[in-house]
């Protein structure tokens, strides 16, 4: 009997069973054990001899860890946010990296429609408030919050999940919808969702709601930062669904403390799972621990998409969420 090997790939963090399973299908897969963040050493320990790596948001994949195997076939994210790994190192080695996009976008646009509500309406300060047994009958100023249907939401970044935030935000709540995006106005799509462009500067002092849907580059790290608190309305409420660097949190927690803005609610930080000083002893922060893609059906289909990405590539086919450019010629499949 002829013995085909598997090939075989090394998974980070338990993911759920259904993309295990597939992988076992076609691979030989090991899994982090531990239910924890593997360290540096680990993961290079892990990926030792595998022919793929499927990684979580929370591992940071450098050049360290991807010199440690140059024949890597592929990288394969469990996010669609790739920040975590240096795309531009793992093309210099002609590996694939892909992602897991579209199956997590009205998943994580309900959560920032959850965050947008709950801070508007204090739903967990009155939570905690009846909790403390504090509620001594309605009063005409009791909790008093923010209107939400008919207001202004600001969307940065109108891409697959700004634009689902702001289907809901016009079907839903008859919202006045405008948006930014670094490459201007999106004619089309103005259109088919009834939005309307604005500069960034003039979002920022029009809108009644702020939420970030940019990924994490060099060009909106720190993107919302003291100046631009500075511009907002002292009524606006910031929304952050996308990555917790995108925000200066040290300048939002000034800016949630001087009343600069009326509240912030957020599902993502700068130090995760750290929070900047302060930040957790505020009433007007409303804060969540990156929960934007929890749901068991979104993450079953993201583990299924990753497992996809692996065996396509170790099967020398192009994987279907590839996000950087490997010319065949250079990957070769490294046969
Ligand atoms: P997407 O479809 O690529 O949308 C991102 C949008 O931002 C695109 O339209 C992009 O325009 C635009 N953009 C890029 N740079 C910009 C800038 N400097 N200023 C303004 N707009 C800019 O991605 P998505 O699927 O909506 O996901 C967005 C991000 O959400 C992900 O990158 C991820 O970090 C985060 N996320 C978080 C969670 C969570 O659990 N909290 C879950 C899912 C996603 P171009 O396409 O023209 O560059």
């Amino acid at each position: 009997m002829i013995n085909i090997k598997k090939p075989k790939v090394f998974v980070t963090r338990e993911i759920p069973k259904p993309g295990l399973d597939l992988l076992r299908k076609f691979c030989d897969v090991e899994v982090n054990p531990h239910d924890r963040v593997l360290t540096k050493q680990e993961i290079i320990k892990g990926v030792k001899g595998k022919d793929a790596l499927l990684c979580l948001l929370t591992d940071n994949i450098d050049e360290e860890i991807i010199a440690s195997n140059p024949n890597l076939k592929v990288i394969a994210n469990y996010a669609v946010g790739y920040n975590n790994i240096d795309v531009s190192v793992a093309t210099k080695y002609s590996i694939p990296v892909t992602n897991t996009p579209g199956v997590l976008t009205d998943t994580t646009a309900d959560l920032t429609f959850s965050l947008l509500m709950c801070a508007a309406r204090r739903l967990v300060e009155s939570d905690n408030f009846m909790r403390a047994g504090k509620y001594k009958g309605w009063g005409p100023m009791l909790m008093l919050g923010h209107e939400i249907t008919g207001k202004t939401i600001g969307i940065i970044g109108l891409g697959r999940i700004g634009s689902a935030v702001a289907k809901r935000a016009v079907n839903g709540f008859n919202m006045k919808v405008i948006y930014y995006e670094h490459d201007g106005p999106k004619p089309e799509v103005e259109k088919a969702l009834g939005v309307k462009y604005a500069d960034f500067d003039e979002l920022l002092k029009q809108a009644d709601f702020i939420t970030l849907h940019v990924p994490l580059n060099d060009q909106t790290k720190h993107m919302v930062s003291t100046k631009e608190f500075g511009l907002m309305k002292s009524t606006a409420i910031l929304i952050n669904t996308s990555r917790g660097q995108v925000i200066n949190e040290k300048a939002l927690v000034e800016a949630l403390k001087k009343g600069k803005i009326a509240g912030a609610a957020l599902d993502v930080y700068e130090e995760e799972p750290a929070m900047a000083p302060g930040l957790n002893e505020l009433d007007n922060a409303l804060i969540v621990p990156h929960i934007g893609s929890a749901t068991i059906e979104t993450r079953t289909k993201m583990a299924t998409m990753a497992a996809e990405n692996v065996i396509a590539a170790v099967q020398c086919k192009v994987p279907p969420n590839l996000v950087n450019r490997v010319s065949l010629e250079q990957w070769k499949c490294k046969i």
